[in-house]
């Protein structure tokens, strides 16, 4: 809600009139839709392979009960390329990698093995809990000092090797993988997830004629450096003055999960 697009936030759109609600699964969306015939309603459907079944699947459903109002604005990004791009970026020079928890429950820890094999870089599936944290950072540091790259899993009460099969099933029935474009980064080939032709007509960018205009990153806006590891959030000229959690220039700074953010507030 509170990052700036093009012309600014879906929060102060709401504000200005527009109306834009908050959901707990895109499966409300769809019951919105059902329950408002005479509207298009519009998910945006954003995050990485946690989030895109569940975005599937409403699709899935939207489609099942012959709906035709409702649309998602597909925006989804997946992982494994993202960190396939940072490993090969040299100014990076990462030691190790923490897997994503949530991510790794759809995926399985079996997706990191050419990204550990072809780089010879550590990976660990870590937990959300400090104590996950640490371990995970000393399975890292074991490994580091024993010259291995192997792909270990500290979430094992929730990861499995192969990952969730009937998620990744849902997810490939609608989806396919596409170049994206990252904030601060860049466009990275086959890190995104489009909407396939079978279900165009679910597709936003599709369904409304609305032209968004290419924008320039924020000048000034290091999130892409931050990102890559090459620099720390307190090296951006804009931290805390421009760029504050309330009034977020980049991405870094809109989660309480982003690096800047996490600087900001501790
Ligand atoms: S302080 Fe803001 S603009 Fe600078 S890198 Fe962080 S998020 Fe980006």
């Amino acid at each position: 809600m509170r990052v700036s697009g093009s012309s600014g936030s879906l929060m102060e759109e709401r504000a200005s009139g527009a109306d834009i609600r908050i959901v707990n699964s895109p499966l409300d969306g769809v019951a919105l839709a059902a329950r408002n015939p005479d509207r298009k309603i519009i998910f945006p459907g954003i995050g990485f392979e946690a989030t895109a079944p569940a975005v599937a699947a409403s699709i899935l459903m939207a489609a099942r009960q012959k709906l035709d109002n409702y649309l998602v604005l597909a925006g989804h990004k997946t992982m494994p390329k993202a960190m396939e791009m940072l490993a090969a970026e040299p100014a990076a020079s990462i030691d190790g990698f923490i897997c994503p928890a949530h991510v790794s429950a759809i995926i399985g820890t079996d997706a990191y093995l050419p990204l550990a094999e072809r780089h010879h870089i550590p990976c660990v599936v870590t937990g959300f809990e400090p104590a996950d944290i640490m371990q995970g950072v000393e399975m890292l540091i074991r490994q580091k000092i024993a010259g291995e790259a192997k792909v270990e899993n500290q979430y094992r009460r929730v990861v499995k090797r192969d990952g969730n099969s009937k998620a990744r099933e849902v997810m490939s029935q609608v989806f396919i993988p596409c170049d994206c474009h990252w904030r601060g980064i860049g466009i990275i080939p086959g890190s995104g997830l489009k909407i396939r032709r079978s279900y165009a007509r679910f597709d936003a960018e599709k369904a409304l004629p609305v032209k968004v205009e290419e924008q320039e990153e924020q000048k000034g806006c290091r999130c892409g450096d931050v990102l890559k590891g090459k620099i720390q959030p307190l090296d951006c000229p804009l931290f805390g003055t421009q760029c504050t959690p309330e009034n977020p220039v980049g991405p870094c700074m809109v989660s309480s999960e982003g690096s800047c953010a996490a600087y900001y507030n501790h």
